[in-house]
């Protein structure tokens, strides 16, 4: 990496924005992460013995999210389920801190006095 291009840029970041990109450096390489909305369904599995035929339902978890504009769902395997949650939130998160630096560099625009 180099910096030639923007020598001033580092030195012009208030403490907010250093942080901001601190949190979202340790996301990016250290995380998983995963865009996408969980979300559980009750269902019955078919043998007649089973206790969801009498009501105690499978509960499943569902990864749905959108890709190339259509609209699709994964079932999560129980095993995956706490790290698929983990990445999710991750997302999230650096999703959020996305957001935050934007908002740093929108005011760059809209407090500019010349
Ligand atoms: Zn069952």
């Amino acid at each position: 990496m180099s910096d030639k291009k923007s020598p001033s840029s580092r030195s012009g970041m208030t403490p907010r924005e250093r942080e901001i990109r601190s949190q979202l450096a340790r996301l990016v390489h250290a995380e998983g992460l995963l865009r996408g909305s969980l979300s559980t369904r009750e269902r019955t599995c078919g043998k007649p013995n089973c206790k969801c035929a009498k009501g105690e339902k499978h509960v499943s978890l569902y990864l749905t999210f959108s890709q190339e504009g259509k609209y699709r769902q994964i079932f999560v395997p129980k095993s995956l389920e706490d790290e698929v949650r983990a990445w999710v939130v991750n997302h999230h998160k650096a999703r959020d801190l996305l957001e935050g630096i934007s908002l740093i560099y929108r005011e760059k625009i809209t407090k500019r006095d010349s």
